[in-house]
């Protein structure tokens, strides 16, 4: 068994449980890409397993603190039992559901979501692409299920030194999925979508913007950064007029003009529109065009705080021009999915967007992603999405 020994004084952040451990931390000693390893304080104490990542800067992340933990085939069965079974105590109102999300579940480097029949997960780290065949035969053989898509291709699997893979990995069938999420339904494609094909971490929000929709009878909504229009059809759910949606994205627009029509609501209620969102929200501006709500959800402007700055100054401009152009009255839904920007920074962000704006409002509600999505006690890390509602004065 390989050891990483620590340098005096790291030991503090594993003695928290925190899994994550950095090159800059270790005295000495090294693993193969997914290999487990021992790792021990300076004083030759134990700390943790861990699996080694020589490409990364995270250079080994934690399976178990417990020394007489083995790491093997149940292990990994456990995990997955016990990540299955917490799903089952959250309020999760869909056939959708994140069934492992990485750190949070203690695997770190392995999302895994269901879309009714179908299971789609992304090995993203060396340790989980080392146990691929056991975690997908623990999925299969916890959930009853057949199918297993893979979509292990993103930026994250290079930082790693891994190379992308998709396709099925167990079972065949079709990757265009309907989902049935508040009552309404939303297609998606599992092969060609982004993350695993649907945001599923903003169902929670989804269903809040349709009690507003139909509590305060929006007229005119606008959906910036709609992807696939999941917050359109609430929206329309709830009874909102018109909606306009805006997203860069062509193929997703067109699943959401799909998905407007999958759940019966005239076309005339919807417009999608093909461009980019800062430059359509000056553009409104100038034409004098207002909305009752806003919705913005873009994309993750800051993946760490080091792009934190010129992110802060992304967001803070959207807000600002999203609460010129709110009626008095109206509702603004603002996200940011940035791991770099804090809870208290996205709103202090907003707050100076407000007062840019010559802007006052009622923060009624702070949002974060859907509960099958956790943060732990752990790993804060884990709290990547927030948001706020914000109710315009006037
Ligand atoms: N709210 C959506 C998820 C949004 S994901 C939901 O509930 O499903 C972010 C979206 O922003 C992506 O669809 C991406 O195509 C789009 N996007 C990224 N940059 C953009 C830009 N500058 N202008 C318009 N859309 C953009």
């Amino acid at each position: 068994m390989k050891t990483l020994r620590l340098k005096p004084g790291k030991e503090r952040s594993l003695q928290r449980r925190h899994p994550w451990i950095f090159d800059s931390a270790i005295a000495k000693g090294s693993g193969d890409a997914g290999e487990t390893v021992r790792v021990e304080a300076s004083d030759g104490q134990f700390l943790a397993w861990a699996f080694t990542s020589p490409a990364s800067k995270i250079s080994a992340r934690v399976w178990s603190f417990e020394e007489s933990q083995r790491i093997d085939a149940s292990f990994f069965i456990a995990k997955v039992q016990a990540s299955t079974k917490a799903r089952s105590r959250f309020d999760i109102k869909s056939d959708g559901q994140r069934l492992i999300h990485g750190e949070s579940d203690g695997l770190p480097g392995l999302i895994v979501d269901q879309y009714g029949d179908t299971l789609v997960a992304q090995f993203l780290s060396t340790g989980a692409e080392r146990w691929k065949t056991v975690l997908t035969d623990a999925l299969l053989a916890t959930t009853g299920l057949t199918k297993l898509y893979e979509r292990s291709d993103t930026n994250a699997r290079k930082l790693e030194g891994l190379e992308s893979a998709a396709g099925w990995l167990r079972g065949d069938g079709p990757v265009e999925l309907t989902l049935r999420e508040h009552g309404w339904q939303l297609s998606l494609d599992i092969a060609t979508g982004h993350k695993t094909g649907f945001y599923l971490d903003q169902r929670d929000s989804r269903q809040k913007f349709a009690e507003h929709a139909q509590r305060l009878g929006f007229e005119r909504v606008l959906n910036c950064f709609c992807y696939t229009g999941g917050f359109t059809v609430a929206a329309l759910a709830g009874g909102a007029a018109h909606v306009t949606s805006i997203d860069s994205s062509g193929p997703a627009l067109e699943r959401a003009a799909a998905n407007v029509a999958l759940n019966g609501f005239a076309p005339e209620r919807a417009t999608f529109l093909d461009a980019d969102v800062n430059a359509s929200l000056r553009g409104f501006l100038e034409a004098g065009r207002t909305f009752d709500a806003i919705v913005l959800d873009p994309p993750k402007f800051a993946p760490t705080a080091a792009h934190a700055e010129r992110a802060a100054r992304a967001y803070k401009d959207i807000n600002r021009l999203a609460l010129k152009l709110l009626e008095p009255g109206g509702v603004l839904f603002t996200y940011s999915c940035s791991g770099g920007i804090s809870a208290d920074l996205f709103h202090k962000i907003v707050a100076s967007a407000g007062a840019d704006a010559g802007v006052d409002g009622f923060i009624t509600e702070r949002l974060g992603g859907a509960p099958d999505h956790p943060m732990t006690l752990e790993f804060p890390e884990g709290e990547y999405l927030k948001g706020l509602i914000v109710l315009k004065k006037g």
